[in-house]
């Protein structure tokens, strides 16, 4: 007998006939003979209004308290699914992250799957129930709930999957992976297919239609993935491993963020344990940098730039604070309007010329960039907010996205 976990996200279960939708589905997956495993999301926006009713009392909630907030959204709608089936006379029992063997460790509101005993949900499945089991959610060494960052249910879905050892479909509000964001970039192309390591890219770096950690354990553990809309009309993309030579383009997609900020920390004594103790400071709290520059030496300092996710921001400025301890003469800067551009492509590995096309598209439109990272498939740029949606209809005409 087959296994397969599919997941559905917060739009797909956005209302009570959507989730009755959902479990005609699901049901029949099941009447085709699958053991069928279910992992949801919040009800649509609910994850948001938990957010900013904490936010209404305190602007600094503590991340434990958050964790146990924000996890009650998927209870609500793992217990609707659950009911829905069993009115459709089959038999459902629906899990909390706990429940179904969900271990974390790490931060309140970051925490990693460390491990899942899955004993519970394969004896479920074994007496025919279909197990529907809440996503984004975890519980750590101490006993208290933890989330797994935003979108985190994808990471649920996919790590269940690893264990079970079977596919891994994600139902969303799109019909599949597109080149660009079809919200950013209405005629976006969508892909058939697209690797692993491009979806991973496409994802850290902004294509927010998969968590990025999702992708990781797919990969790691060779886990099949399938996007596709939630009412099944039309053929999604597969994620998987596939042949490089069969691709000719160079670039597969375009991915855009605004969830960074762009940190300055001006006059610091130049010499590299100075630089390193910044670094040190942001590694220890678990703070995820992704581009760094640094001027030249004048008159003994630098100034070190990098990017952090604004949900990070109080985090890097409670560092910044106690970096002045040491350093009494540095001045911190914050830019918030930055958007990160990012072209992917495992196609880069053979094509050259890239980096000469999109310096091209920057400088006839009077794009001014602030920073550029390259990897072997990847170029981001960071520019201003306010020129991002003339970059990426330019970028995505060029590259015919
Ligand atoms: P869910 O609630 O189902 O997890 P998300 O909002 O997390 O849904 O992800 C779906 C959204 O991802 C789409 O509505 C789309 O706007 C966005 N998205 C970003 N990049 C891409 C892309 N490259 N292809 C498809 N969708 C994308
Ligand atoms: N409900 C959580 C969120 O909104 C997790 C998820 O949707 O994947 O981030
Ligand atoms: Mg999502």
């Amino acid at each position: 007998m087959k296994t397969v976990v599919q997941k559905y996200g917060g739009t797909s279960v956005g209302g009570i006939e959507k989730i009755q939708a959902v479990a005609k589905r699901v049901a029949e997956r099941k009447n085709k003979g699958d053991q069928v495993v279910v992992v949801l999301s919040a009800m649509g926006k609910t994850t948001d209004k938990l957010i900013s009713m904490a936010k209404e009392i305190s602007a600094t909630p503590t991340r434990r308290e958050l964790d146990m907030l924000m996890s009650t959204g998927e209870q609500v709608s793992i217990s609707l699914l659950s009911i829905a089936l069993n009115e459709m006379g089959y038999e459902s029992i629906a899990l909390t992250g706990f429940q179904a063997g969900i271990e974390t460790q790490g931060y309140h509101t970051k925490a990693k799957i460390q491990n899942i005993d899955v004993e519970k949900v394969k004896n479920y499945l074994n007496d025919g129930k279909i197990v529907v089991v809440a996503g984004f959610q975890g519980m750590n060494e101490n006993g208290d709930i933890t989330t797994l960052g935003r979108g985190g249910s994808d990471t649920t879905a996919v790590a269940l999957a690893a264990k079970l050892e079977c596919v891994c479909e994600i139902y969303t509000d799109v019909d599949g992976i597109y080149a660009v964001d079809p919200r950013l970039f209405p005629t976006a192309k969508k892909l058939d297919v697209i690797s692993y390591e491009e979806m991973l890219e496409m994802a850290s770096l902004g294509a927010g239609v998969m968590e990025t950690r999702a992708v990781e354990i797919g990969q790691k553990f060779g886990v099949p993935m399938y996007v596709a809309l939630s009412s099944g009309k039309w053929p999604g993309t597969y994620i998987k491993e596939f042949d490089v030579t069969m691709e000719s383009k160079a670039i597969t997609g375009l991915s855009v963020s605004d969830k960074d900020l762009m940190v300055t920390v001006n006059h610091v004594p130049y010499n590299s344990q100075n630089i390193s103790m910044i670094f040190q400071e942001l590694a220890k709290k678990d703070v995820n940098i992704d581009m760094i520059s640094q001027t030249a030496p004048s008159h003994g300092m630098v100034n070190v730039s990098f990017t952090a996710t604004k949900t990070d921001e109080d985090i890097v400025l409670e560092i910044m604070e106690t970096l002045k301890e040491n350093f009494k003469d540095i001045e911190i800067d914050i830019e918030r309007d930055i958007t990160k551009l990012s072209v992917v492509g495992i196609g880069m590995r053979s094509q050259s010329g890239v980096a000469a096309k999109m310096f091209k598209i920057f400088a006839d439109h009077n794009i001014g960039f602030k920073q550029v990272t390259t990897s072997e498939i990847r170029i981001s740029y960071t520019i201003a907010t306010k020129d991002a949606q003339r970059a990426i209809e330019e970028v995505a005409k060029e590259f015919d996205l």
